[in-house]
């Protein structure tokens, strides 16, 4: 954790040649949506971070799956119709207009740090589905190298 990214892929990269093929491979501290595909992709199974709850608790919510980032404690976001994220399921999406979400965290009610969590959690929910998809349902698999069955993983 810490390094740049590009040195953490040549890490990994090293890493994973001397691993076996058949065992899940897992990636620890790494939560950012654009990271994820991007370690997926080097052949990373498992991920687990802080970052998404981290940065809801502090505010900060996802606008897209690049990772740009809106600060809720922004004035300018008062008032903001719409959702967060225009096609995201989550709850805070689907029951809150931004500037609500954004009052409530500038009024420090603990109701905007789970509403922004729970975005966060979903956009990265869609990416590992996305990702889980890509690997079960299509031809090139090169990069993810797996052993049996794509219905026993
Ligand atoms: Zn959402």
């Amino acid at each position: 954790m810490g390094e740049p990214k590009a040195v953490t892929a040549a890490l990994l990269r090293a890493t994973l040649a001397e691993l076996p093929d058949d065992r899940p491979r897992y990636l620890m501290g790494v939560g950012h949506p654009s990271d994820l595909v991007t370690y997926a992709r080097l052949g990373i199974d498992l991920f687990d971070c802080v970052l998404p709850t981290r940065l809801g608790r502090n505010g900060t919510v996802w606008s897209d799956f690049d990772g740009q980032r809106l600060d809720l404690a922004r004035r300018a976001l008062l008032g903001r119709g719409g959702p967060i994220l225009a096609d995201c399921e989550c709850v805070a999406c689907t029951k809150w207009p931004l500037g609500a979400i954004a009052a409530l965290y500038q009024s420090r009610d603990p109701l905007a740090f789970r509403l922004a969590s729970m975005h966060n959690l979903t956009m990265l929910g869609r990416v590992a589905g996305d990702l889980r998809r890509t690997v079960l349902y299509t031809a090139d698999t090169s990069s993810m190298l797996r052993v049996g069955k794509a219905s026993d993983w």
